[in-house]
């Protein structure tokens, strides 16, 4: 993976202070294939190396990386501003029905993608609509009635005229459709389009009518990822003609590379807005940048090194830190909690049990993993959060009645507060005596 690449193509790169434009091009060749070996499309990845080695070149290499988790870093962060570093959000008509216009090619997981995002909606407090205007193949218009049905959405059926299987028609489903959606109070039409095996100026003409009749809040294209740069020549077709509002990127559960996001984001300028990860109704999700780069770059690789680097960016502060808490009564309850938010922000305490070797002196964490209370950092944060900050910044003033108050704030017992100020007294003193006993030491031993 792309990753490992790197780490081989700057072998020779250590001790260099700076990244230079001949140390850096045999790392961006083998940026460049990665990148094209994961379906991100050439004219994307062209742009991308430029902007990378504009970036790299010259950049003073900083004490707390080395030269290749710095241009790990750059390629990360290149990557993930092609995608947008935010979720995107959805767009609502402020007229309801709002209307969601479902396009793709036959296949890429219209149907089943129009029955997940009801389903997210309905979970989101919304009462979604579902109509299928596929008016040339009946068992079409039947898989969504089944489907829907599973999930107890609304389906609009209508009746068809067996004869006059046509864009008219079409247009007459979708009207009725949609005046449909608000007589019953629903707030979303959604609708599934017939597809096409390929891009033709029938289906797209009638994709335009129904734009036109239905004047909808979203046009969500589906592509199936699996595809790879087809999906991006049909992406691109859609958007032509239509001006697709986002994205969604179907059947993520298999290896599909992940490329097919960046090209399509970066062709049409529409956001990913969900990924489809299986047959089944909720395996959907928002799309997150970061998910599908570290994909592309080779999860675990990425995750740590990156995780690494932050890690010893943020020294500094972990040296302050240090230096107040070991000066004896320096360290607060706010102090407490910072620490926590720095331990939660590394992941849940399984995935990081989880990274450690199996073997040797951690042969036995397998069993702990299992044993980790989650929500006991949640509790003690929540504990700290009810309490004033004058509170955080001096724990002798929290008496039995302000106890009461906090636990009840947090949705705690009396003795879970009790506990924390136990741990947080157990843990002051400790610090002390390391301040005092063990010196620089000490310090070290905290900060390793
Ligand atoms: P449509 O022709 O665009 O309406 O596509 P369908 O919704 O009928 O989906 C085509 C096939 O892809 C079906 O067998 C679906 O079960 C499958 N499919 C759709 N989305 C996903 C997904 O996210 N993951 C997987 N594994 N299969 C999917
Ligand atoms: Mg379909």
């Amino acid at each position: 993976n792309l990753s490992e690449k790197l780490q081989r193509s700057f072998k020779n790169l250590r001790g260099e202070g700076t990244i230079s434009d001949e140390n850096i091009s045999e790392a961006l060749r083998e940026i460049r294939l990665a990148l094209l070996e994961s379906d991100v499309n050439l004219a994307v990845v062209d742009e991308l190396i430029e902007h990378i080695r504009t970036r790299a070149v010259g950049s003073q290499v900083a004490t707390a990386l080395s030269p290749t988790e710095q241009i790990v870093k750059i390629v990360h962060d290149e990557l993930v501003n092609v995608l947008g570093r935010d979720t995107a959000r959805f767009k609502f008509s402020s007229q309801p029905p709002s209307v969601i216009l479902m396009a793709g090619l036959q296949g890429s997981g219209k149907t089943t993608t129009t029955a997940k995002l009801a389903q997210w909606l309905k979970k989101g407090g919304h009462r979604p609509m579902l109509v299928s205007v596929d008016v040339y193949r009946p068992a079409a218009r039947e898989q969504l009635k089944v489907v829907a049905q599973s999930i107890s959405a609304q389906l609009y059926e209508g009746h068809l005229d067996v004869k006059g299987a046509g864009t008219d028609e079409v247009l007459r489903l979708a009207r009725e459709a949609k005046r449909e959606a608000a007589n019953y109070g629903c707030d979303i039409l959604i609708v599934d389009t017939a597809g096409r095996n390929h891009i033709d100026a029938e289906l797209m003409d009638e994709m335009a009518a129904l734009k036109k009749l239905l004047n909808p809040s979203e046009i969500l294209f589906v592509a199936d990822a699996m595809t790879g740069q087809d999906a991006v020549n049909s992406a691109k077709a859609f958007n032509d003609h239509l001006t697709i509002t986002g994205a969604i990127l179907t059947k993520m559960d298999g290896d599909a590379r992940g490329g097919a996001a960046l090209s399509i984001r970066h062709v049409t300028g529409a956001p990913i807005k969900f990924l489809g990860t299986g047959e089944k109704p909720d395996a959907f999700e928002a799309f997150h940048p970061d998910r599908i780069v570290g994909r592309i770059m080779g999860h675990g690789d990425i995750a740590t090194l990156l995780e690494r680097a932050e890690e010893r960016l943020d020294k500094g502060k972990a040296e302050q830190f240090a230096k107040k808490a070991l000066t004896g009564d320096g360290f607060t309850l706010e102090d407490f909690r910072d620490q926590l938010r720095q331990i939660k922000k590394m992941g849940s305490m399984k995935s990081i049990l989880k990274m450690l070797p199996s073997v040797g002196p951690f042969a036995g964490m397998s069993k702990a993993v299992e044993n980790v209370d989650e929500g006991q950092f949640n509790r003690v944060e929540n504990i700290i959060n009810s309490m004033t900050a004058k509170e955080r910044a001096d724990h002798e003033l929290i008496n039995g009645s302000r106890r009461k108050r906090i636990a009840a704030g947090s949705g705690t017992t009396v003795q879970d507060v009790n506990n924390l100020l136990r741990q947080y007294a157990q843990m002051r003193k400790m610090f002390k005596t390391m301040g005092s006993g063990g010196g620089i030491k000490a310090q070290q031993r905290m900060l390793s």
